[in-house]
């Protein structure tokens, strides 16, 4: 998928790291931001990696989706973490052939069934994963369940 997908996800991710253990684990954060990037990129969709324009607008729609969701999640430092993850498999489209002689990322690999798609069922298909995880940080933050508390200390 495009930048902007995996951001949204891998920031979703980060925001929720609290909620599932009482200190936040970078590590936590990276194993599921690196496997949302697999997943996502089994889904059909459309993308297009070698055009400069695109390639720098969509890497301004991932920085600004993050950016909506550590103002939701209040959390900016595990929410860019698990942006920048989830779309860190990517940065090998631009090093192979380069610094790397192939992709070597699970779901870059040509046997990897990477799911393509045509333009508009392609675009929607990520639109759709962007407003999904943006809204299930928002129904977090609605629950009343703050991301960032602390641990309870005893009784
Ligand atoms: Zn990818």
């Amino acid at each position: 998928m495009v930048l902007v997908a995996h951001a949204a996800v891998g920031g979703a991710l980060g925001a929720s790291a609290g909620r599932r253990s009482p200190a936040w684990s970078p590590l936590w954060v990276a194993g599921w931001a690196l496997l949302s990037h697999v997943i996502l990129d089994a889904i059909p969709h459309w993308d297009n990696l070698f055009a400069l324009g695109w390639l720098i607008a969509d890497l301004a729609a991932a920085l600004a989706v993050a950016a909506i969701i550590a103002r939701l999640a209040r959390t900016p430092g595990r929410v860019f973490w698990g942006a920048f993850l989830a779309c860190l498999p990517d940065l090998e489209h631009l090093l192979v052939g380069w610094l790397l002689p192939q992709r070597i990322f699970l779901s870059h690999l040509p046997w990897f069934p990477h799911g393509q798609a045509a333009l508009v069922p392609g675009v929607l298909t990520q639109l759709l994963v962007v407003i999904m995880a943006i809204a299930f940080v928002a129904r977090q933050r609605a629950a009343g369940a703050p991301v960032d508390r602390p641990p309870r200390q005893g009784l």
